[in-house]
């Protein structure tokens, strides 16, 4: 079974492929966008084991971002934000309350995170192999600075694989739900790979052994994702 019935998880009706894709047309306002739907999660809630377990998958996706989706839109009622796309609302989010901050950058971050993920074998393209090796000299060193990173981020956050406005890629970390289309971090540009370092996405399995966690994530990145990611930045 590839996908699984969500119906019951999330109470709304299964989201066809056009509804998913809905979440990344950044264009439309937001409250519109997600207003009516939840995404579809990819594949199964076993799909990454053993590199993720099952349960984790289910708690992270029927629970947390579903949690992230809701609050989203609550504190987007009544607020100009709903009128934005999303990413002029990441660009100044520092206008905003914290809780439109924090729960729309969790809700947004973790659909990156899902679909940056995938239980096939897949590799990065040649391009994006040329900017990587360019931008850190080769592919095992920018692992080495992504799991640094990942593991390094004191508390809750993110880490990330990000282009620049150049084309160049480079790596960061965030805390909390902050991402790199934000006016509150320091390293800004499009989003290319993500990891959700907070211990809800690991200590079910890992418990304190972030490292671990860290440097399995490279078995279930979905190469495909980010390479079609990088050409559409
Ligand atoms: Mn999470």
């Amino acid at each position: 079974m590839k996908r699984r019935n969500f119906i019951a998880l999330v109470g709304t009706s299964i989201a066809a492929a056009p509804v998913w894709a809905n979440v990344y047309n950044i264009q439309n306002p937001i409250q519109k966008a997600i207003e009516s739907t939840f995404p579809e999660l990819p594949y199964a809630y076993n799909a990454l084991e053993p590199t993720i377990d099952a349960k984790t998958m289910e708690i992270h996706y029927s629970k947390h971002h579903k949690a992230y989706h809701t609050n989203f839109l609550a504190a987007l009622k009544d607020s100009p934000a709903a009128e934005l796309d999303l990413k002029s609302l990441f660009a100044e989010i520092s206008k905003y309350s914290p809780a439109i901050r924090n729960n729309g950058g969790g809700y947004y971050n973790h659909s990156l995170f899902w679909e940056n993920m995938s239980p096939a074998k897949t590799n990065p393209s040649v391009v994006l192999k040329g900017v990587i090796e360019k931008s850190f000299g080769s592919v095992d060193k920018f692992k080495e600075e992504f799991a640094n990173a990942a593991k390094k981020q004191f508390g809750s956050g993110w880490a990330w694989l990000i282009a620049g406005k150049d084309g160049q890629v480079f790596v960061s970390s965030t805390s909390n739900q902050d991402n790199p289309l934000m006016d509150v971090v320091e390293k800004k540009g499009t989003p290319l790979l993500c990891l959700d370092v907070w211990e809800h996405a690991y200590y079910l399995k890992y418990q304190n052994r972030r490292a671990e966690y860290v440097d399995n994530f490279w078995n279930v990145v979905n190469w495909d994702t980010v390479n079609k990611r990088y050409e559409n930045r």
